[in-house]
């Protein structure tokens, strides 16, 4: 089969799908935009996922920079309160042993001890007093503080001695703790022998001090102190002070900038919290929580920390979402650049791949041309030159008085200027085809094939060819009716044309059908004498005959067809055997496509 459309040769009888989808602009895009655009995006959340690391690694460096100071500070501070029993206890110790209250009044006032050392309540001197030597010790004490007693009564005094807190400095505010026995409570009794046995400062557990009327946690501070005998050192005592744990790290916290929440604990016992400072505002999910365990003098103090949201805002930063926003940003300029330069790379080569068709196609029509003038001025000149040929034959024959053989000749110039005038006929088509009106119009394609056969009725008779139309379309056919009745003429008079001389029963049928996508197909079957295999590729050339051909013709004739065909935007094909030949001619319904 021979199929001819668009100037193309394809081996198709389908009409060609309507492109419905364009191609979406993402697969347009070539593979280096988008490996451009995918190692930017990259980029982007590589910036940002670091910059979010960055603000975290600081956060988390403030945070620890922030509880390692607190617990030095702590420490620091604890370290100062115990130089300064220390120094205490060297004093008492400098003195032999025997320090007066207003020796120690005395010493208390010269350190400064209130002044310089905040959160402390005071210092005092503890006595270890053996039972056998209470009595003696009571008396020295009443001598110059009358009403001294020791307090409250503890029941073993006589095995574990007597601890009582002789002397306190300031007074004000520790009345309550002179005269205290140690040993009556557990906590301090332990800390307290502790400190005798090992010789070092401890502290004791969570206590609440008989001078805190808020009754909060506190605790005692102990170092010892001897009296030098002659053969060792005599424990005489304890150098002491106590602590409000609220006022100890209340100087802490004073000189630090921190939006760290602390809790302390003694055992499991909670010795402080900084949970009512309405400074802190308390985050219900802290970014940042730790725990840090400390010996504290005998004991073990736990720190939980864990930051506040202050501390959130502080460390928080809009930096990381900028950039995923300025990163955003460049990637999707990046898209619509690319799309862009895409579409105009597109739709350049789109042009260029047109200019290229359209040049094609000129050096074609430029051939042709060169062709058409070449035959159409041989193809006119041969009949003329006949019929001059023939009308010399008439005088001739007209001076021999022959007129039979005038006769014969009159016809033959006849046949001639038949042909002459079927030439000039179909080169004036030729040189309309492209001017044809566009025009689209419903079809009447009975009405119109009927109206072909009538035309030819002569010649179809001479040949004695039966015509036969199928016509079935449900709906109107739209298209340019000149084109299309040109189409029929040639077809169905090269089927007449061409008929076979020695077939009994010849025809020519026209069947017009409908196809997929709003398409139409019109074919013109004959039984006739056929096209050979090598021939049909060229039936459709300018000028073409085949060669064996006894009828007359200009070569025009399926040439025109082929230009009608294109011009209405469909396509023509051919499939021929020595048993008859098929044109099919597809074309597009005009009404169907518009709608
Ligand atoms: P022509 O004017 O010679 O008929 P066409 O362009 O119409 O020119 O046809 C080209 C050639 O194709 C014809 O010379 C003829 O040999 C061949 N041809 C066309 N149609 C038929 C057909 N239906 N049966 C056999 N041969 C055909």
């Amino acid at each position: 089969m021979i199929s001819s459309d668009n100037d193309t040769a394809a081996e198709s009888s389908e009409p060609a799908r309507p492109r419905s989808a364009e191609r979406t602009w993402y697969s347009s895009l070539h593979w280096m935009h988008w490996m451009i655009i995918v190692g930017s995006l990259m980029v982007t959340l590589y910036g940002w996922y670091l910059t979010t690391e960055q603000i975290e690694e600081k956060g988390r460096l403030r945070y620890e920079r922030s509880t390692s100071r607190f617990l030095n500070l702590v420490v620091e501070r604890l370290q100062r309160y115990e130089d300064a029993l220390w120094a205490g206890a060297a004093h008492v110790e400098s003195m032999g042993g025997g320090v007066s209250v207003e020796e120690w009044k005395d010493y208390a006032e010269r350190i400064g001890i209130v002044r310089k050392y905040p959160g402390i309540n005071g210092m005092g001197l503890i006595h270890y007093v053996p039972a056998e030597e209470f009595e003696g010790y009571l008396a020295e004490q009443r001598r110059l503080r009358p009403d001294y007693e020791v307090h409250p009564p503890v029941e073993n005094s006589s095995e574990i001695g007597y601890w009582p807190i002789s002397y306190i400095q300031p007074l004000r505010g520790n009345q309550k703790a002179v005269g205290l026995d140690m040993a009556h409570e557990t906590n301090r009794f332990r800390a307290a022998r502790l400190t005798r046995e090992t010789g070092r400062a401890h502290i004791t557990g969570p206590i609440v001090l008989v001078q805190d009327a808020q009754q909060t946690p506190g605790f005692l501070f102990f170092v010892p102190f001897y009296r030098e005998t002659e053969s060792s050192m005599e424990f005489e005592g304890l150098v002491y002070a106590p602590f409000i744990m609220k006022k100890l790290l209340e100087g802490v916290l004073a000189r630090e900038n921190r939006h760290v929440r602390v809790k302390i604990f003694d055992d499991e016992q909670l010795i402080f919290s900084d949970q009512n400072n309405g400074e802190l505002k308390t985050d219900p999910d802290p970014l940042f929580q730790s725990e840090a365990s400390l010996p504290i003098y005998g004991r073990s103090w736990r720190f939980e920390f864990e930051s506040d949201l202050q501390f959130r805002h502080d460390v928080s930063s809009s930096q990381p979402y900028f950039i995923l926003l300025a990163g955003g940003l460049v990637d999707t300029l990046l898209l619509m650049l690319f799309v862009q330069i895409t579409r105009a790379n597109r739709d350049a080569r789109q042009q260029a791949k047109e200019l290229r068709q359209a040049q094609k196609q000129l050096a074609r029509a430029n051939d042709e041309l060169s062709q058409f003038n070449y035959r159409a001025s041989h193809d006119l000149v041969s009949p003329l030159k006949t019929i001059r040929g023939l009308c010399e034959l008439v005088g001739m024959e007209l001076a021999s008085g022959d007129t039979d053989a005038v006769k014969d000749l009159a016809q033959r110039i006849r046949q001639q200027t038949e042909r002459l005038e079927k030439l000039v006929k179909d080169l004036l088509d030729l040189c309309r085809v492209d001017r044809f009106d566009t025009q689209l119009a419903p079809i009447d394609c009975e009405k119109m094939v009927s109206t072909v056969f009538e035309s030819l009725r002569a010649i179809i008779e001479e040949e004695g060819v039966r015509t036969r139309l199928s016509c079935r379309l449900t709906g109107a056919f739209y298209s340019q009716e000149v084109r299309i009745q040109q189409i029929l003429e040639n077809l169905v008079s090269n089927s007449v044309k061409y008929s076979h001389p020695e077939r009994e029963e010849k025809f020519v049928e026209v069947r017009i059908s409908e196809l997929r996508y709003g398409w139409v197909r019109i074919e013109v079957e004959d039984n006739g004498i056929g096209i050979p295999d090598e021939a049909k590729e060229r039936v459709f050339d300018m000028f073409y005959r085949v060669g064996n051909s006894s009828q007359y013709g200009s070569g025009l004739g399926t040439y025109l067809v082929k230009k009608h065909v294109i011009a209405l935007g469909g396509q023509i094909s051919l499939e021929s055997s020595p048993q008859g030949s098929c044109f099919t001619v597809d074309l597009p319904n005009g009404k169907a496509n518009d709608g």
